[in-house]
Formats: C-alpha cells, sequence, structure tokens
C-alpha cells in the first residue's frame, strides 16, 4: 500500500460502529462534515456546515466536529474485521457529503479496499461528474438519493437544482459496480404516488439499477436544531403513516424494481 495516503486528513463528526443500515451486513458509519444541499428536513443539521461548530445537548455543550488521518480512521474501521467478514459488511461513508472531500474520502476508500474492506457510500450525487470518477473505482456501492424529478422544486426544498444531479446518477449507473437509489419520503414535498412514480421511473431507466429503497421522513434530528440555534422547518408535519409508504413501495415495484423500506 501506498503508506502515504494515510496521512491524508479529513473532517468528520462522528463515527459509528455495527451499524446494519446503510449498505450489507455489519458497517462502520464515518460521517464526514460539509454538505452542499441544505434540505429542509435533514435530520443531522450538524454535518452541513464544513466548519467545526458547538451544538448544545441538554446540560452540555458538544463539539462537532474533528480534523483526522485516513490512518487514525482506519485503524478504527479495522477493529471490527471478523464482524465484516461474517456479514459481508465493511464502510460507509455518510455524511455531509464525502464529494466534498474527495482527497481525505478516496484514500480512505483506497485504504479500505488494500485491506479487503468492502465499501459503500451514501451520496446526493451533487458535484463535478470528474469527482465522481475519481471515486468510482474505490466504491463497491452507491446509495445515491434522488430526491425530486422536478428541479424546481428540488431547489425550494433543498438549495439546489438536480439537472446535475439526474446526470452524474446516469453516469454512476453506467460505471460503478452497484447503485441503490434511495428516495427520503417527505410529507408536502415528494409524498404522493404521482412524485414517488416519477422518481421510480427515472431509477428504472438507468442501466444496471434494480433496487429503490424509501426512508420515511422522520422528527428525530428536531432537537439538534435547538442546539444550533436553528429554526425547524418542518414544523409538525407528521411522518407518513405505514400504510401510505406501502402504497408507494407498490408504486415503485410496478416500475419493476425491488423495493426496501428504510435504509
Ligand atoms: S443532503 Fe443529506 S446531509 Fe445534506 S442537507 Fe440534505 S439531508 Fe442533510
Amino acid at each position: 500500500m501506498d503508506t502515504s495516503i494515510l496521512s491524508v486528513t479529513g473532517r468528520i463528526f462522528d463515527i459509528q460502529r455495527f451499524s446494519t443500515h446503510d449498505g450489507p451486513g455489519v458497517r462502520t458509519i464515518v460521517f464526514l462534515k460539509g454538505c452542499p444541499l441544505r434540505c429542509r428536513w435533514c435530520c443531522n443539521p450538524e454535518s452541513q456546515s464544513y466548519e467545526i461548530q458547538q451544538m448544545k445537548q441538554k446540560s452540555s455543550v458538544k463539539t462537532v466536529g474533528k480534523d483526522i488521518s485516513v490512518g487514525e480512521v482506519l485503524e478504527e474501521i479495522l477493529r471490527d474485521r471478523p464482524y465484516y467478514r461474517r456479514s459481508g459488511g465493511g464502510l460507509t461513508l455518510s455524511g455531509g457529503e464525502s464529494l466534498l472531500q474527495p482527497d481525505f474520502a478516496v484514500a480512505l476508500l483506497t485504504a479500505c479496499h488494500e485491506n479487503g474492506i468492502n465499501t459503500a457510500m451514501e451520496t446526493t450525487g451533487f458535484a463535478d461528474p470528474a469527482v465522481i470518477e475519481r471515486f468510482i473505482p474505490h466504491l463497491d456501492l452507491f446509495l445515491m438519493d434522488i430526491k425530486h424529478t422536478n428541479s424546481r422544486k428540488h431547489e425550494e426544498f433543498t438549495t439546489k437544482p438536480n439537472e446535475k444531479i439526474l446526470a452524474n446518477a446516469q453516469l454512476i449507473a453506467e460505471k460503478a459496480k452497484k447503485l441503490i437509489i434511495r428516495v427520503p419520503v417527505i410529507p408536502g414535498f415528494n409524498d404522493t404516488e404521482q412524485e414517488i412514480g416519477d422518481i421510480a421511473a427515472f431509477a428504472a431507466s438507468l442501466p444496471n439499477v434494480k433496487e429503490i429503497h424509501l426512508l420515511p421522513y422522520h422528527r428525530m434530528g428536531k432537537d439538534k436544531y435547538d442546539g444550533l440555534n436553528r429554526p425547524y422547518l418542518m414544523g409538525d408535519v407528521p411522518p407518513p403513516s405505514a400504510e401510505h409508504m406501502q402504497r408507494l413501495l407498490q408504486v415503485c415495484e410496478q416500475h419493476g424494481l425491488t423495493t426496501h423500506l428504510g435504509g
């Protein structure tokens, strides 16, 4: 292994071990700091700014974000190697958006592959295609959000239009080992059968894409907005019902896709 990649540093805000979401098997999730979008429903608002921040938590104050080397993160990841072997698990990059820290993220993915560890990444796909191309050889699985097919509505709720995202989905579908499309189902934004059907039709049109995951909106991040002194823009909007989610899964199945509820 080129050991110089171990000294590349990046900015993260959390590492979670023993996750059974966000990819196959038992996984370690590394959360990178900084995101180009500002989704109204984001449950990790502390991920959005690249800056290191202070976040109030009940009676204490937590520092969110730290700079760390690939070697240090790798050491943490390798602790659970026996679990990855038995379960087919590995590393998942999350955030935030790893595409904003390509040197660090690609070095970490490379180091994992060189140690025989499966790699996955949750992504918005919002980056220049040249950046995406750097990641493709080092990922076993892309978990990519498609939040809406209508660019105007996408921008209204996430602050960014979707043309670049849809084009990158095509690029990833053509070149990556595996791509699963994920859709956060957000009441008042994209939760009608028509809107989910449009996303499913787009996903089904991508080469090699066979699977779509629907992630129902939840309110678990609300307290973090208070801790960051930010307003919670979703107000009192309730999560979608189980029945409604079942109907939306059926809509996706009508497009020939395998469906999954949750991450
Ligand atoms: S893309 Fe994800 S991390 Fe970024 S603002 Fe949206 S929900 Fe939050």
